[in-house]
């Protein structure tokens, strides 16, 4: 028998951001926005050519301060479920992008960092930025040309608030998985590890992946989210 759900981990992927006008990264052929991934998200592509990843992230960055891209359905229903769900809701996104935020979500972890901000490679120091960046810009805290790169996780790097997120997944009676392909690691585990502490998995995406999961529903996640987000509203309220 499932346990009462008092707590909720939401994992998104690319696909919520769709319906928002931004890409997603097609795994299938290793392209993101065209570019190759080992050229664009890699530490080895931006040692190879920083200019190029500058200049993939400056385009990432400016197309998301457009003033046409802003949050969906499925984002606003996100903050309805954090702000009307009687019990815990963590969202861990995979996205880079600012639209969970700016939708109104709170409880959010980045978990492959964020479009919006750099870093410095001498001091960590993480910095916001909206403007364009090349290799000879200097850094705000050394002043160094060449030290900021994107606050973005690259394949082979490890992931942002790992052990925050995995004390959430073992803890969770509840995980969603809403609009990813579950291609990237380690992100395509969590339902795994979610399932082995006998949370109930449910995905939420627009075509099926290979991944078990206990319960799926298909559909765009503008509809099929702010649906299941009442559902679960309706069902953790009912007397
Ligand atoms: P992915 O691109 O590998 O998969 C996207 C998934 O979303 C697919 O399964 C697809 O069927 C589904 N989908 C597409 N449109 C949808 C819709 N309208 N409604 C519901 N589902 C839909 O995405 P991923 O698994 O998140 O992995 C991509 C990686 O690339 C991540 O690490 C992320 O950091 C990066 N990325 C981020 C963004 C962003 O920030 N918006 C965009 C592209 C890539």
């Amino acid at each position: 028998m499932r346990r009462p759900v008092k707590s909720i981990v939401v994992l998104t992927g690319a696909g919520i951001s769709a319906e928002s006008g931004i890409s997603t990264f097609r795994a299938s052929d290793g392209l993101w926005e065209n570019h190759r991934i080992d050229d664009v998200a890699t530490p080895e592509g931006f040692e190879r050519n920083p200019q190029l990843v500058h200049h993939f992230y400056n385009q990432r960055r400016r197309q998301l301060l457009l003033e046409d891209i802003r949050p969906n359905a499925a984002h606003t229903a996100l903050v309805r479920l954090e702000r009307e769900f009687p019990g815990e809701v963590l969202i861990v996104t995979q996205n880079v992008d600012n639209l969970h935020e700016r939708a109104g979500s709170r409880k959010l972890l980045h978990m492959h960092g964020e479009l919006l901000k750099m870093r410095c490679v001498e001091t960590n120091q993480i910095f916001d930025v909206q403007e364009d960046i090349g290799f000879d810009t200097l850094c705000r805290c050394c002043q160094t040309p060449g030290n900021l790169r994107p606050h973005i996780v690259w394949f082979g790097e490890i992931p942002l608030h790992m052990p925050q997120i995995s004390r959430a997944l073992e803890s969770c009676d509840l995980f969603v998985a809403i609009g990813t392909s579950g291609n990237v690691y380690p992100a395509s585990g969590f339902y795994q590890t979610a399932k082995i502490h006998r949370a109930h998995t449910v995905e939420l995406n627009l075509e099926q992946t290979r991944s078990s999961f206990d319960e799926r529903l298909f559909g765009r996640a503008s509809i099929v989210v702010p649906e299941y987000v009442d559902q679960l509203i309706c069902s953790a309220v009912a007397p």
